[in-house]
């Protein structure tokens, strides 16, 4: 899972870019980067770590520009290299080309290997040089051509921002699995990205979200939409999980907000659910809008009783078991005055791995918690991931081998609920439920998957 942005204007963008960067922060600690285009050519600065880390003022001065792309990126096991940092930029022919990528191919390692076997040689893992070597191979002056040609051949979850030296073009899988919006700032000046708070951060306006298969051409301050095919109109699976976690609270995308989504699953969630305890208690932040939704439905108060340290990245993203565990400990500590003798609603927004909700409900009653009832405002993850989100093997999730019983006893909390399938897709609002990809809770993959092994996306 990683985050992009792509800027066209008649200005240098540098720092727009910068702060286009900062704003989707939460998509991708591993490592950033931007590229911009000055007329001539195209320079790039990337590297791993954060934003506010990789960048400083004199890096920006040394990309100026009117057209660029950037890039957050988010750690998957075995994939933390320099070498999978983004965007990757190239140039065949004296064409020069940058490419941003959001999700996971499923047939990457498959192309791969024919690619090899016509002499190319790959220096990242990632499955975006994929990408770039296929666009490399067809473009002959033609851009959309070369995408169309390209799109023939990659399946699986993709939202592009590609730059080339006449234009800026955006581009959404025919699934639509991963986000991409566009926005409009000034007169002819473009912003395509993964959510909404980065165009509101550079003073833009979200103009919509593309459609599946589609791709939007920027060039000479004009704006064209072309279609990869028909029938991609018919095929939207847009991703249920970056609502449940990973998008941020302000993002609303594909016509659904996060922060509602959330608080209507935590109301649902609470329906019919006879509990006796003393309050709610969110896990900062994941938590918060759901169990809103639970405490006001439900008339339990809600308390803080978990202290966050706000300086500390994703638990999830740390690639190791033992980083994850020592993770969750660094991250939060329990309010034990709050919480003393007290029965407790403990409300998260998943269970992945079982890792955080094990160590926090034992965190919460060394710290005197009478009762722990865990809620959480979706259905157990059963299913890995192929196309993009960061749970590919489905030997790690606990609720491929275990029923609520069992993970209630392994994580050690005195009752545990989920939300129901039907629960999420009420909570996500009538007649959207059938655009939207399940796969991580039914197994239903819209996009068989091809390649044997595990992809490293983007
Ligand atoms: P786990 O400890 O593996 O059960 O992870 C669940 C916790 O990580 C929850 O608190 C979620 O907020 C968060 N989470 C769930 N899915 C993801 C994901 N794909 N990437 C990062 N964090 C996640």
């Amino acid at each position: 899972m990683c985050g992009i942005l792509g800027i066209y204007s008649d200005k240098n963008i540098s720092k727009d870019l910068y702060y286009g960067l900062y704003s989707m922060q939460h998509r991708g600690q591993e490592s950033c980067g931007m590229a911009v285009h000055d007329g001539k050519e195209i320079n790039y600065k990337k590297d791993m770590g954060l934003v506010g880390d990789v960048f400083k003022a004199d890096d920006l001065q040394k990309l100026p520009g009117t057209m660029g792309i950037a890039h957050v990126r988010y750690s998957t096991a075995g994939g933390s290299h320099m070498y999978n940092c983004q965007p990757l930029v190239g140039s065949l022919k004296k064409r020069n080309l940058g490419l941003v990528h959001n999700g996971n191919l499923v047939n990457a390692n498959y192309l791969k290997e024919m690619l090899e076997e016509d002499g190319i040689m790959f220096s990242s893992k990632s499955d975006t040089e994929v990408i770039l070597y296929m666009l490399a191979r067809y473009y002959t002056g033609d851009i959309v051509e070369a995408i169309k040609l390209t799109m023939d051949q990659i399946k699986g979850a993709y939202s592009l921002v590609i730059l080339t030296d006449e234009e800026l073009v955006a581009v959404r899988d025919p699934h639509g699995f991963r986000p991409l919006l566009l926005g409009k700032r000034d007169d002819g000046e473009y912003i395509f990205a993964s959510e909404n708070c980065e165009i509101d951060i550079l003073g833009g306006e979200f103009i919509r979200d593309l459609e599946p298969g589609e791709i939007v051409v920027v060039k000479n301050g004009e704006l064209k939409s072309y279609n990869f095919s028909n029938k991609c109109k018919t095929m939207k699976k847009s991703c249920i999980f970056e609502h449940i976690y990973f998008a941020r609270n302000d993002a609303t995308i594909d016509k659904v907000n996060a922060y509602e989504f959330r608080v209507e699953s935590g109301k649902i969630l609470s329906q019919g659910d006879d509990v006796k305890a003393d309050m709610v208690v969110p896990v900062p932040d994941s938590g918060w809008a759901g169990a809103i939704g639970y405490a006001n439905a439900s008339g339990l108060p809600l308390t803080e009783a978990l202290v966050k340290n706000r300086y500390v990245g994703r638990t999830f993203i740390k690639p190791t078991q033992e980083e994850r565990e020592l993770g969750v400990k660094i991250k939060l500590n329990p309010l034990s005055r709050v919480l003393k003798g007290k029965s407790i609603v403990l409300v998260d927004d998943s269970i992945v791995r079982g890792t955080t909700s094990k160590q926090l409900v034992k965190s919460l009653k060394d710290a005197g918690a009478k009762e722990i009832h865990l809620r959480i405002t979706s259905p157990p993850v059963k299913y890995s991931c192929y196309y993009g989100i960061d749970t590919p093997n489905r030997s790690k999730l606990i609720a491929a081998h275990k029923d609520v019983e069992e993970i209630r006893e392994y994580i050690g909390c005195d009752t545990l609920k989920f939300l129901d399938i039907d629960g999420m897709m009420s909570a996500v609002g009538e007649g959207n439920e059938f655009k939207f990809c399940r796969a991580c809770f039914d197994g239903n993959y819209p996009v068989k998957k091809i390649d044997k092994e595990e992809s490293l996306g983007c």
